[in-house]
């Protein structure tokens, strides 16, 4: 049957479900639509409507032609984005309510889509041992490893499909897969690509099985959902903050971010006393968006193991407790501290751990070496402006930066090097760690500096220095 083809194919089994849902979004906004009502803005008869809703083994049960699918598609899009929009201008009211987040991840769907593909497809053909499978529902064989961008993508489908009626095709990575070879417009028709004109685009080439070109070019660039979480995260933080004075934003910032860094574990008593301290706006923020219950697996029994040098989690491996952070390994021995009862605990979410925490360790470091030599530390001024400086009107401004490649982080800093050109003395510091596991790391970031007043040291020739200074 001609009119099988397309989206409604796909939908015909869910086609009650989709039009359920269809109602729902466009009666979000205000009142509840009825079906007659939806039926009249479709602009198709109450009767013919009753028949799409039939269950499909009844005998009055019709497909909803292509174009109504379409044009109901083009209407829940548009009552989505009209949604959102409101959200968006209704700020006002957000001090003390709950907090929304700025910006769709599912905007993302289908660059993280694509680059679930390129990883998998890479796997299948480069990785060796893996073969094709022709079957018609599996597509590719040794796709074993699921990495946490995979699950990402997979759960975002999920999801996307769920919203709009569909049945779910994201849990399981074949039939996932099976779906990838056909047009993004027909199997997943959210705004990012109805909107986005990926609605043509097939990942995988159906023929050779291969990813398309067009998979690749979606994946370039990509940084990752983990790289978006951090940028909501960090959007959501300077939002909370916007409805202070300049000065008190500055110093919940510092306040905050020195907070999260020395406690990337935390008891829910201690962090309700530091939230304490901060408008409602800000402790909104942090408590719902920066940390989570400590997951389970970690949980080791009823009790956690915390690092008795920075509290983060310790996990048990060759026999041995470890701790969890690497800036704090690299410099420390092994060392227990508290152990408490797990389910009191709360953990810094993934983004924070590697984008405030993980640099934050050094960071710290080299501000509490400075202090106890008479320095005034100022840690993330002007809302992070550099990574810390010697008090209002003092000449240098340091950044702290543990790229693994020297080359990479002195050509980022000769691109961006942001703040830190504020400063009359603008000094970039390795840890120590870093300097000693990488062989000429301070010569070879300096190569790539010539030319820029930035001077790169490590930490420890930076309070020498600062010590005679
Ligand atoms: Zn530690």
């Amino acid at each position: 049957m001609q009119q099988d083809s397309g989206p409604a194919a796909d939908l015909k089994i869910d086609q009650k479900a989709f039009l359920v849902a269809a109602k729902r979004a466009l009666g979000a906004g205000g009142s509840r639509l009825t079906w007659d009502q939806f039926a009249a803005r479709l602009g198709v008869e109450p009767r013919a409507m009753k028949t799409y809703r039939m269950p499909a083994e009844s005998s009055d049960f019709r497909t909803i032609p292509r174009l109504l699918v379409e044009k109901i598609e083009a209407l829940v899009a548009d009552a989505l984005k009209a949604t959102a929009t409101s959200g968006a201008e209704s700020g006002e009211d957000r001090e003390g309510t709950v907090w929304r987040p700025r910006g769709d991840p599912m905007n993302a769907l289908p660059a993280s889509l694509a680059a679930l593909v390129m990883r998998q497809g890479r796997q299948v053909f480069m990785g060796g041992g893996a073969t094709m499978v022709s079957g018609v529902d599996r597509l590719w064989s040794g796709v074993a490893g699921l990495g946490d961008e995979d699950r990402r993508a997979m759960a975002l489908v999920s999801r996307a499909r769920l919203t709009l009626g569909l049945r779910d095709v994201g849990a399981e990575i074949h039939e996932l897969l099976a779906h990838c070879t056909k047009p993004l417009g027909e199997w997943l028709p959210v705004p990012s690509v109805t909107d986005g004109g990926l609605a043509t685009v097939c990942l995988i080439d159906a023929e050779d099985r291969m990813p398309t070109l067009e998979a690749e070019e979606l994946a370039r660039g990509f940084a990752g959902m983990t790289g978006l979480l951090e940028e909501q995260v960090f959007a959501a933080f300077q939002d909370s903050l916007s409805k202070q004075s300049a000065k008190d934003a500055d110093d919940y910032y510092t306040q905050v971010r020195t907070f999260v860094v020395r406690n990337p574990v935390v008891t829910r008593k201690h962090l309700l006393k530091f939230l304490a301290g901060l408008p409602s706006a800000v402790w909104v923020c942090v408590e719902q968006q920066f940390y989570e219950p400590l997951p389970g697996a970690l949980a080791a029994g009823e009790t956690t193991t915390l690092c008795s040098h920075c509290n983060n989690v310790m996990t048990r491996s060759r026999g041995a407790l470890h701790c969890t952070t690497a800036a704090c390994a690299a410099e420390h021995g092994a060392s227990r501290g508290l152990t408490l009862p797990a389910a009191d605990l709360f953990r810094l979410n993934r983004p924070l751990r590697k984008y405030w925490l993980e640099p934050g360790i050094d960071e710290l470091r080299l501000a509490e070496r400075l202090a106890a030599r008479g320095h005034t530390v100022r840690m993330y001024p002007n809302r992070d402006t550099v990574d810390l400086d010697l008090g209002e009107g003092g000449k240098v401004g340091i950044d702290l930066k543990a790229y693994s490649s020297p080359e990479l982080l002195g050509e980022r800093l000769r691109r961006r090097p942001g703040g830190l050109m504020t400063y009359k003395t603008p000094w970039l510091v390795i840890p120590d760690w870093l300097a000693r596991r990488v062989p000429n790391y301070v010569d070879r970031v300096s190569a790539c500096l010539e030319g820029s007043p930035i001077r790169a040291l490590t930490l420890a020739d930076a309070v020498e220095e600062l010590s005679h200074a």
